[in-house]
């Protein structure tokens, strides 16, 4: 692909991101260049949930259609606490749907990029080099120079207008122009087991996703299409991350639910789930995208729709540089709008993922302490008041911050009645129309939801046992009925 072809883009990295982006570069009627080291797409799932905005950008390139059989709806998922007591349950929203797809979905990671790959070539302005790396990346004033490495041809250089760095979280783009790196404070091993379970094993698994909110090993099972079910497990300290992936050790951790004559085990892997987020996510001519740009761990399955996002919002901007329909400091502003805009929305949903775990935690620690457990490195007592970990303190904190700043920025902007939030922070509120004051309410709500509501339950008024045909007393977490033998699964 050397010569004289100076491409309007060229894109390292050719994952869900990067495929992405050339798909809607391509479109546009731009010149753009693909490598990627690997010859043929990632064969085992990463990413399992994706959402109803993915699956309109999947629209926009044509390839809905192709795509669903390898998709199905998000089930229901459940939040069981320290002794098996329902404590939440999240439903799916009901249609007619918002975005025109259910909101919430399962995929097969390896087919859909198949698929998506499929429908780049047959895009002819947008030429793809598999199995060959990209070593080096020089900008300059005019265009960025990338070196790329082929196997049978040895090295050559190909010179685009922009890069998009699509290379992941240990892009060597990024890595080479010093694009640093901001830690947002979660970082946790974990295992994460894929296992294609038989009959004998799904009659045996829950029928909806379930969170484990135990303190001394949360885990979390997502009911993936078909066949699949994936098992996320935290490690205890002093586990050794690459001990308990080995089958044995595997099987031993899924013991509580599944056994080797249940299933076949389709991958295990130990990860260390670390969030962050590009400083800058552009230089010059160059942009971070994808997992080149940030980390998250998967609690909300949203890694890889970030990237998604991230270069739909970037694509539509570059190419109305490149036709020129903007030009000279508007361009400038233009592209510099895509790292504000995408910066703020990822750590926003990073730390609603982490917050949203943290209070899971939290919940069953201040429940535990109530009815006086004392779990294996967990030494609480009845009365003793839990000490909270930096990351539950965070969680706990970041919707009053988020509300603060949304005052900061009103009072600056001298809008009292209904100002905008930052992006990202209280989007919810901004799309309901609520003002500041409502968004400031339901914020303190859900704090205190977090700090004391969450996690204690009350015996339900006598109407209402009978009305369950509770011969106990019927405990009520928020507003989920919960009898502690109605759980056999647990
Ligand atoms: C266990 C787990 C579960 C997850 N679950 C979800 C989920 O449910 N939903 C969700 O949305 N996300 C999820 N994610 C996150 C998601 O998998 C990632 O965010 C996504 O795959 C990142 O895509 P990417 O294109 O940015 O990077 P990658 O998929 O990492 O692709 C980068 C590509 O660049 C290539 N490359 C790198 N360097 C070079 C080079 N120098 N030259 C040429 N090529 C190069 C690599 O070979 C690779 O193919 C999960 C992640 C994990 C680990």
């Amino acid at each position: 692909m050397s010569g004289s072809t100076v491409y309007d883009v060229a894109i390292v990295g050719y994952g869900p991101a990067g495929v992405v982006a050339a798909g809607l570069l391509g479109q546009k009627g731009l010149k753009v260049y693909v490598c990627e080291r690997l010859l043929d797409v990632y064969q085992i799932p990463r990413a399992a949930a994706l959402d109803h905005e993915i699956m309109r950008v999947f629209q926009q390139l044509g390839v809905v259609d192709a795509v669903a059989p390898f998709t199905e709806p998000f089930t229901n998922s459940e939040f069981f606490g320290v002794d098996g007591q329902l404590i939440r349950r999240m439903t799916m929203v009901a249609p007619p749907y918002p975005q025109g797809y259910t909101p919430s979905l399962v995929f097969t990671q390896p087919q859909v990029e198949r698929i998506l790959r499929e429908r780049v070539a047959r895009l002819p302005n947008v030429d793809v080099e598999l199995g060959v790396e990209m070593t080096r990346v020089t900008p300059d004033a005019g265009g960025v120079t990338l070196d790329i490495v082929h196997p049978q041809r040895g090295a050559g250089q190909v010179r685009a207008k922009y890069v998009i760095a699509c290379d992941g979280g240990s892009s060597t783009v990024r890595t080479q122009l010093g694009m640093q790196l901001e830690d947002l404070d979660f970082d946790e091993p974990w295992l994460v087991v894929d296992v294609l379970v038989n009959e004998r094993g799904l009659a045996k698994l829950p029928k909806v996703s379930v969170q484990y909110c135990e303190p001394e090993r949360p885990c979390t099972l997502v009911i993936c299409p078909k066949n699949h079910r994936r098992f996320e497990i935290s490690l205890k300290e002093g586990e050794d991350p690459k001990q308990v992936a080995t089958p044995e050790a595997t099987w031993k951790l899924l013991s509580r639910w599944l056994t080797p004559e249940d299933g076949e085990l389709w991958r295990q892997a130990s990860y260390r789930f670390h969030a962050l987020v590009a400083s800058d996510w552009r230089q010059g001519r160059v942009f971070l995208a994808g997992d080149a740009a940030h980390m998250q761990p998967p609690f909300l399955g949203q890694g890889m729709c970030q990237g998604i996002r991230d270069v739909t919002n970037l694509a539509w901007k570059l190419a109305a540089v490149l036709r020129g329909e903007v030009t000279g400091a508007a361009a400038q502003a233009l592209l510099d709008s895509y790292g504000a805009e995408r910066k703020a929305h990822v750590r926003e949903l990073t730390r609603s993922g982490q917050g949203a775990r943290a209070r899971r935690e939290v919940a069953g620690r201040l429940r535990r302490r109530r009815q006086g457990h004392a779990a294996p490195g967990h030494p609480a007592a009845a009365g003793d008041r839990p000490a909270l970990r930096r990351s539950e303190r965070r969680a706990r904190q970041s919707v009053p911050a988020a509300v603060a700043a949304a005052r900061r920025h009103a009072a600056a902007h001298g809008r009292r009645r209904r100002p905008r939030l930052a992006a990202g922070a209280g989007a919810r509120h901004r799309r309901s129309g609520r003002d500041l004051a409502g968004a400031a309410r339901a914020a303190t709500r859900r704090t205190a939801g977090g700090s004391r509501r969450r996690g204690r339950s009350v015996v339900a008024p006598a109407r209402m046992r009978r009305r369950a045909g509770a011969s106990g007393p019927l405990r009520v977490w928020r507003g989920v009925h919960a009898r502690r033998d109605a759980f056999p699964h647990r």
